[in-house]
């Protein structure tokens, strides 16, 4: 199997190849059983996409504006060596001899799954039994998401970081359909070198020329090298017996059920390491960044009561606060340059605390048409506004812990609210981002706010009347009534 040429890619209409996905009309929609490898498997096919056409501004505007022929992808591919991206080689480096290699389950490459034995391992999601067994061709796609999206920390003193930081958050376009959403996310090449202001890195992938030192500076890797750079060793245990996979849904005459892999030893911009030794972040075209004093992080998911709505407009425009400046991802910034129009934000990652996953983020956001700043801002100011309405619940539940009740039984009642609020103000944000063409901005604002309000306030009395009869309980909520009475003064 091939990854340029052949079927491996996992849809409702069976298996197709990159090529069928790009240049046919058929509107095809991925079948995976994970949101996280659905997410996966969208970087990987634009970071594919991205190394067969090489693309230019005018060139990926083309494409998007008017599709692409069986003849042009066929073209492109001459200009490729095709034995990369043969199964056998794709993202696997030789293991070097004499080394110890780690063995485990293929199911610990799903998170949210635990099976190793790590201390911190709670509030997982995902049975085992959802992931014990693949076929060959979803091994890619679970490859490219420990290499990208998986904190080295989830497997313990064998886990290295990635380019990427690892649980990073990724930004990317959604399309009108599944062809549009990979073409929009293919990078075009000149404008990411002319961003980068790099001559002449190296674009050998890592399985061609290995990585060598103990820093992977950033400045000697090129944009192919960088899209499918290297944190192990791995390879994949094929048996000749036929399964059902887990991931893709699909019959297969063999199957995987276990891994080996080897760390790499050297560090990349994204660990303190390489942070120390210069190595400096390696701009991942669909990673949102940070840039403070200390160096430039990944944007990471908080906690799994965070929802994404909370860092919005960081995803989607520069934001500058006293002690960092948020970037948004090189994809955003080339989508508003391709001026294409009709996309929508999707962003999505996992919820990382120390070596567990917690959580996930999938979430979809209808944009206005051009992703106009004047109107983003506006949505941003809704969004502050929120988060004052946030604060001042937070702060009139804190009451409750003068009631003289034990601290985590309070602690408990206050957290259930709160993630109450974040999630529903969630949905009124994302309500809010489809309507700003439809209706006027101002009323468009008070009417978003007066929902944030009133949910909060919703929250708080349906909690008073659950503690009507503890009278302890109930005075300190009366005190904190006084408090959120004061979102009525915050104004957008
Ligand atoms: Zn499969």
């Amino acid at each position: 199997m091939n990854l340029l040429t052949d079927n491996f890619i996992s849809t409702t209409k069976g298996k197709i190849s990159l090529k069928e996905l790009l240049t046919s009309e058929i509107d095809y929609q991925l079948q995976y059983a994970f949101d996280e490898i659905q997410l996966a498997m969208l970087q990987l096919l634009a970071s594919l996409s991205t190394v067969v056409l090489k693309p230019d501004l005018d060139e990926l505007k083309g494409y998007l504006n008017q599709g692409l022929t069986a003849e042009q992808y066929d073209l492109a591919l001459e200009n490729i060596d095709l034995c990369w991206f043969d199964e056998s080689c794709f993202m696997r480096s030789d293991f070097p001899e004499g080394e110890k290699t780690a063995d485990a389950a293929i199911t610990k490459m799903i998170s949210g799954i635990e099976c190793g034995t790590s201390a911190n391992a709670l509030g997982l999601f995902s049975e085992v039994f959802l992931a014990n067994v693949i076929c060959p061709d979803c091994a890619h796609v679970l490859n490219y998401n420990l290499h990208m999206n998986i904190k080295g920390e989830c497997f313990g003193p064998t886990g290295a970081t990635g380019i990427r930081g690892g649980g990073a958050l990724s930004t990317l376009i959604a399309g009108k359909n599944l062809k549009t959403t990979i073409l929009a996310n293919t990078i075009a090449v000149d404008y990411f070198n002319s961003v980068r202001e790099i001559d002449a890195p190296n674009n050998q992938f890592m399985w061609q020329e290995p990585l060598e030192g103990n820093i992977y500076y950033a400045h000697q890797i090129g944009l192919n090298r960088g899209l499918f750079a290297l944190a192990y060793h791995i390879d994949f245990t094929v048996l000749d017996t036929p399964c059902l996979c887990d991931v893709c849904g699909y019959e297969s005459s063999q199957s995987i059920k276990e891994f080996t892999r080897l760390k790499y030893k050297g560090s990349y911009g994204s660990t303190k390491n390489g942070r120390d030794g210069q190595a400096k972040w390696w701009p991942h075209p669909f990673t949102p960044t940070t840039i403070k004093e200390e160096g430039t992080f990944p944007v990471c998911a908080r906690d799994h009561h965070w929802q994404s709505w909370q860092n919005f407009l960081s995803y989607v425009a520069v934001k500058e606060t006293d002690k960092s400046l948020s970037n948004p991802a090189f994809i955003i910034d080339q989508y508003r340059k391709l001026k294409t129009g009709g996309g929508n934000l999707l962003i999505g990652g996992n919820i990382a605390d120390q070596g567990s996953i917690t959580g996930r983020v999938y979430d979809l956001y209808s944009m206005p048409e051009h992703w106009d700043t004047e109107k983003l801002e506006r949505v941003e100011k809704v969004i502050d506004s929120g988060l004052q309405v946030k604060d001042k619940l937070s702060q009139a539940l804190n009451k409750m812990f003068g009631a003289g009740y034990d601290k985590n039984f309070v602690s408990g009642i206050k957290s259930t609210a709160m993630n109450q609020y974040i999630s529903n103000a969630q949905k009124i944000i994302q309500q809010l981002l489809i309507d700003v063409d439809r209706t006027e901005s101002r009323m468009l604002r008070k009417q978003a706010l007066a929902e944030l309000k009133t949910e909060a306030k919703t929250i708080y009395q349906a909690l008073m009347r659950q503690y009507q009869n503890d009278l302890s309980l109930f005075k300190s909520l009366a005190k904190g009534e006084r408090i959120l009475m004061a979102v009525n003064k915050v104004k957008t």
